[in-house]
């Protein structure tokens, strides 16, 4: 072979190759962080509109990809851990270096009320949020006409002062009554208001699909799959399981709703 055909066939054949290997890779890569995930509510913190009763609970889709969390917008519902309380879902003191998740987490929904770099003052009905908007600070004050979301009645405990740092934010459940949802604002009855970090934020609900019945399920505790009751050992191999509630029956909506 001349010398020139082989740099030819060089460049014909294995550029290709050296160039889509890494490609589809790098593909591959992006798609396994463009991750949906099903959602279902219990409780009754996010009242009056998303329903967690067992028997008719709201059910829907989060978008836990980094570029779904890193674009987040304020009154946006996530998908989320707590890192504070006696509702926290890590091992305490929190370790922001090296969170560690008790067996016992459970995922909230909560709506985001503060972004990082925000300044909030809540006051039971009313609340304002202070942030920057070309190096000019902006308020923005709600009250019970102009809230863009609708709270649980009546109104009650809800007061915080609050400036959030850089991957800090401000999340709370609908329900602002008393025995309602314990969130940043109520970490735990009467305590201090605090943040969350956005490495407890797990996805963003962009679909509401319907609503669905849960109970309590068996889950191998590696793999998170539904195992029988009886079952001794997972397809994955782990002999671990946890029970906590899954679906258990959907009814659609008609046609999806779509919040983001
Ligand atoms: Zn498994």
């Amino acid at each position: 072979m001349k010398r020139k055909d082989f740099i030819l066939n060089l460049i014909y054949y294995i550029l290709p190759m050296v160039l889509v290997i890494p490609l589809s890779v790098w593909g591959i890569s992006q798609m396994s962080k463009a991750t949906y995930d099903c959602f279902f509510v219990m409780g009754t913190s996010m009242q009056p509109y998303l329903s967690g009763d067992k028997n008719n609970s709201t059910y829907g889709y989060s978008d836990n990809s980094d570029y779904a969390i890193s674009r987040l917008e304020r009154f946006d519902l996530v998908i989320c851990y707590y890192p504070f309380g006696h509702e926290s879902d890590y091992q305490l003191p929190y370790d922001r270096e090296n969170p560690v998740l008790l067996d016992s987490c459970k995922l909230k929904v909560k709506r985001v009320i503060g972004l990082p770099g925000d300044s909030l003052v809540i006051n039971d009905e009313e609340f304002s949020i202070s942030y920057t908007v070309n190096n000019q600070v902006v308020t923005d004050s709600y009250n019970e006409e102009n809230c863009p979301f609708q709270r649980n009645k009546p109104i009650s405990n809800r007061h915080a002062t609050i400036s959030l740092g850089p991957n800090e934010y401000f999340v709370m459940g609908d329900n602002w009554t008393e025995l309602g949802s314990l969130d940043c604002c109520n970490p735990t009855k009467g305590g201090t208001p605090t943040c969350l970090y956005k490495e407890n934020i797990v996805g963003v609900i962009f679909k509401l699909e319907g609503t669905c019945t849960y109970k309590e399920k068996n889950h191998c505790k590696a793999c998170k799959k539904i195992v029988d009751d009886d079952c001794t050992k997972c397809r994955c191999g782990s002999t671990q399981f946890l029970k906590y509630n899954d679906i258990d029956t959907k009814t659609p909506y008609d046609k999806p709703i779509y919040i983001k």
